[in-house]
């Protein structure tokens, strides 16, 4: 055994928080490498750059003041001459060191050096003669300090560093130069030389990344070789719907419904996400796919995130299958006792039905006749909780999801790796582009102008605000007090208001009423974003528009253009940083993929998180995003082990399938 507290120095407290950074042995905290390294190597102007973090040589030459800013914030400045040049000199929050830098002192500064304003940020500083060149390993671990981390995972190496073995295969060791685990234990908690940080990067990179993917590879593979049931269908029905359709299918379309139908005529269960942007026709595709079940004697689950969401799925459905023999029943958590009997009892004993509602479908009392498709609408709100109901009601389902997110195909790789992805570019053409437009929030005139011209037409408007934390201060606007301003400017028109914090009953009913026009304008957080179809609105204003994700605007905005009526957006910000060149790139594209893109590009990868659980893609030091290529290798090299059989019997993978079992297990008890 190799409890962490065999460890001296690690108690119950401790203990703890190593669990919660998922550290429970000591092999674990041997294996928890470093995120990044700090390098203190002294280098010369001539070798500096501007805004890069540099340590070098500089002498005190004024007196040290102290700035007391705010509470637990204060700043120390003083001019120093490095190699015979004065800078002023800047550090936050070390007001002690005032009386340790003497006149003349010679000191060495880590930090970023402005050569144009002859300034220097610093964020270390040491006396020269406490100064070697050194290289400081910065650990991720919440709540452990990189002293603490450095000092235990010594300690766990002495004891325990021998029994490691290196389970990443020779041949891949091998064919990538990559150094032994052995050699990368001793040097990666302490490198010295930059020669060592070079392979040290490599290996672990390479090595998260091939693990990462093996799991999923593995997990992949494992779903797609479960069995399913044949569905049997006629084609001729199939071609005789799509006949009837008012329009043409894109041919993303019709590529779209065959990749669908070839996995639902396989005898292996789908786990394929649907991907495309709005309005780019899925639900149509889902239809004809549905058709095919129900055809085959199936019952299809669809689930959707809201209330409004399963009605307005509800109401679809049943209009495209009006012509069929089957019937299409909805299942919220709302029914009245008497109507979820009813339900419950036709998915019980019928057959040639289509089921739409909200979690509520899996709903321990909820019994299926013979399901055989489920689909779930924006699927990141399919958690895996569901996926265990279903298998615990015996059934092996196939499953599509879907989603209006594009998401970029350098995370896709990541966040859908174990599904198979479809993805629908093209949109249905004869589509009005919504005209896009930039105010600043003095412009505010303009926009009611624009507000009230749509009003005077008939049509119905949306007024999006971010979401406001308490804790922030608000010069933003938030969705009471914007509420109150509309009121306020067209006090003859219906204002209706839609927050988080709203009863879902009174949701429900404000979105009746916006549907049926009750209401003019709807002034709501983003809860609108995804889904609603409501034809009659034709503006949508959105304040602090900055704060938004490109792609959460886009998907905002495809709440209007919804009928043959020209459409607006309005996006009203702060000219903040940044803010107005991001926010042109809407102006100019309609393209949810490029904007998703965009977003990747300007924001990081967080963004898109939320649509899976990121707990396995949290890697010491790979990126997912820069990384994508040593990802891209290292997807092929799992998959060319996964896919021949000879591997799993092949003692040169024998610690590789050890990891993986143990990394399963490990994720399913998350
Ligand atoms: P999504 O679910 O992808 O956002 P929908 O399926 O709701 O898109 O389709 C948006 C609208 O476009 C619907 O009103 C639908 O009837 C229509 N539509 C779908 N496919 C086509 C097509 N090939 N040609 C014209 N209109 C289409
Ligand atoms: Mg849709």
């Amino acid at each position: 055994m190799s409890r962490l507290e065999s460890i001296k120095g690690i108690g119950p407290k401790l203990k703890e928080k190593f669990n919660r950074n998922g550290i429970y042995d000591c092999f674990d905290l041997i294996r928890r490498f470093p995120s990044r390294y700090e390098v203190y190597h002294l280098t010369t102007l001539k070798d500096a750059a501007d805004g890069v973090r540099i340590t070098i040589e500089a002498k005190v030459t004024s007196v040290p003041k102290v700035a007391y800013i705010r509470k637990n914030f204060n700043r120390l400045s003083f001019d120093v001459t490095i190699e015979g040049r004065t800078f002023k000199v800047a550090i936050f929050n070390r007001d002690y060191l005032k009386n340790i830098l003497d006149l003349g002192a010679d000191i060495v500064l880590t930090g970023t050096i402005d050569r144009v304003h002859n300034s220097f940020t610093a964020t270390t500083l040491k006396l020269k003669e406490n100064f070697k060149n050194e290289i400081e390993p910065v650990y991720n671990v919440d709540g452990v300090s990189n002293n603490q981390m450095s000092k235990f995972v010594q300690k766990a190496i002495e004891e325990y560093g021998h029994l490691i073995e290196d389970d990443l295969p020779k041949r891949l060791i091998t064919k990538y130069k990559l150094i032994s685990y052995h050699d990368l234990i001793k040097i990666v908690h302490r490198p010295k030389t930059m020669k060592e940080l070079d392979k040290i990067t490599r290996r672990v990179k390479y090595e998260e990344l091939f693990k990462f993917q093996f799991k999923m590879q593995y997990t992949r593979l494992k779903n797609k070789s479960k069995k399913s049931e044949i569905k049997r269908y006629d084609v001729n029905v199939l071609r005789n719907f799509i006949d009837r359709l008012p329009y043409e299918l894109t041919n993303d379309q019709k590529k779209a419904t065959n990749e669908i139908m070839k996995d639902i005529k396989s005898p292996y269960v789908m786990n394929r996400l649907l991907q495309g942007d709005v309005g780019s026709g899925k639900t149509v595709v889902a239809a004809i796919t549905v058709l095919a079940v129900l055809e085959a004697g199936f019952q299809v689950a669809m689930m959707a995130p809201t209330e409004i969401l399963a009605k307005q799925h509800h109401r679809t459905f049943s209009e495209l299958f009006r012509d069929t023999d089957y019937k299409v029943i909805l299942l919220t958590g709302k029914l009245s006792r008497e109507d979820r009997q009813l339900a419950k009892d036709f998915i019980e004993y019928h057959n040639n039905v289509m089921i739409i509602g909200t979690h509520a479908l899996f709903s321990d009392d909820i019994v299926y006749n013979n399901l055989g498709y489920v689909i779930t609408d924006e699927q990141h709100r399919f958690g895996v909780e569901q996926r265990r109901k279903l298998r615990e009601k015996g059934f092996n389902p196939d499953v599509l999801y879907m989603t209006a997110t594009p998401i970029p195909r350098t995370l896709a790789i990541s966040l859908f790796g174990d599904m198979d992805i479809t993805t629908i570019r093209e949109k249905p053409s004869g589509r009005q582009p919504v005209d896009t437009k930039l105010f600043t929030t003095d412009q505010l005139d303009m926009v009611y102008i624009m507000i009230d011209d749509e009003l005077r037409k008939g049509h119905q408007i949306y007024v999006v605000t971010p979401l406001i934390l308490e804790s922030e201060s608000s010069d933003l606007s938030n969705a009471q007090r914007v509420f109150s301003q509309m009121q306020k400017q067209f006090p003859n028109n219906m204002v209706g208001l839609m927050h988080s914090k709203i009863r879902q009953e009174d949701k429900d009913k404000v979105m009746e009423m916006f549907e049926q026009g009750e209401i003019d304008i709807l002034v709501s957080t983003t809860v609108i974003e995804v889904g609603v179809d409501v034809k009659g609105a034709t503006l949508m204003v959105v304040f602090d528009s900055e704060r938004f994700g490109l792609s959460q605007l886009h998907q905002l905005r495809g709440r209007i253009g919804r009928s043959d009526k020209k459409s607006y957006c309005l996006l009203v910000y702060n000219d903040t940083e940044g803010a107005k060149e991001r926010l042109e790139i809407m102006e100019r594209t309609d393209d949810g993929f490029r904007l998703s893109e965009e977003d990747l590009r300007l924001r990081g990868p967080g963004e898109f998180f939320g649509y899976r659980q990121s707990g396995d893609m949290k890697f010491d030091q790979a990126d997912i995003v820069r990384d994508v290529h040593i990802l891209e290798i290292a997807k092929q090299d799992a998959l060319d082990i996964l896919t021949d059989k000879a591997s799993y019997y092949d003692t040169a993978y024998q610690l590789l399938f050890k990891y993986l079992k143990n990394a399963i297990r490990r994720t399913n008890l998350d």
